[in-house]
């Protein structure tokens, strides 16, 4: 899934490679999915987006936000290029075909969003209003300050995992980047919030700002793909690529366990429960 720093990436790419480029036709919902979100019809995507030209792109939280004209689109899925010529995927929930022959192509994994509307409308999408709202972690706006407000009452109750990926609290921040946060300011996934430490709970916050910044330095992460399909250059401390192997700081090997409808990674030796 493409969280923070993808969505920074390709927004980056599709602006450097998409801009002025003219929508032929766009075609979405064509291979129906369960889990893949609309704003109004699909079949109506042509109507409002054909003829208009891309603008620039922009990450908020985990989505791509892509101007064309006086269109919007919101993007929370891998969104992939396509040159004149190359063959493009048998399915797909979004395809726009591009006047140079080239195509831009969504399918979606697990779940994903794939709005269009005017600009000035919102597109009923619950979590690009929050990234909206709610401060990045790569901005300045996410301050010291500003994360210790984070530490209510109801985020009290919470492990630190919910807390850092639940309820868009932290825009874009989902179960895949957590994990080396986490990992970074020593604090265990299923740890309780209220029992941090002001040490750790700092700690905590210097890994927020840092973790998806250096992402985003690094193309995203090596578990996930980019524009042109190919891996970021982060390379994740803990994820899939690592379970089983050394902790890169004290040796232990990185376990993989289910938590809260999904998998965590973590050092035992250096994420202490
Ligand atoms: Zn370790």
């Amino acid at each position: 899934m493409i969280e923070l720093p993808e969505a920074v990436v390709i927004a980056r790419q599709v602006t450097d490679v998409l801009r002025g480029r003219r929508i032929a036709a766009a075609v979405a919902n064509y291979s129906p999915h369960k889990f893949a979100w609309f704003s109004g019809d699909p079949a109506g995507y042509d109507g409002l987006l054909a003829g208009k030209s891309i603008g620039g792109a922009t990450g908020r939280g985990a989505c791509v936000e892509i101007e064309a004209e006086d269109m919007l689109l919101v993007i929370s899925a891998p969104l992939r290029y396509h040159a004149p010529g190359e063959k493009l995927p048998a399915k797909h929930q979004l395809l726009l075909r591009l006047a140079d022959g080239s195509a831009v192509s969504s399918t979606i994994q697990m779940w994903g969003g794939l709005f269009c509307f005017r600009r000035g409308e919102q597109g009923a999408f619950a979590d690009y209003s929050l990234a909206l709202e709610r401060p990045s972690p790569l901005s300045d706006g996410f301050d010291r300050a500003y994360f210790a407000g984070l530490f209510d009452a109801e985020a009290a109750q919470l492990s630190a995992k919910a807390f850092l990926a639940t309820g868009q609290r932290i825009p874009g921040l989902g179960n895949g980047v957590l994990q080396d946060i986490l990992w970074t300011a020593r604090v265990h996934p299923k740890r309780k919030v209220a029992g941090l430490s002001a040490a750790e709970a700092d700690s905590l916050f210097e890994a927020v700002r840092s973790v998806p910044r250096t992402m985003v330095e690094q193309g995203g992460r090596d578990t996930e793909r980019d524009l042109f399909g190919q891996p970021g250059g982060y390379r994740t401390v803990l994820s899939r690529n690592t379970a089983g192997t050394p902790c890169p700081a004290c040796g232990s090997l990185i376990r993989k366990e289910a938590y809260l409808g999904g998998s965590i990674y973590y050092c035992p030796r250096c994420q202490a429960v």
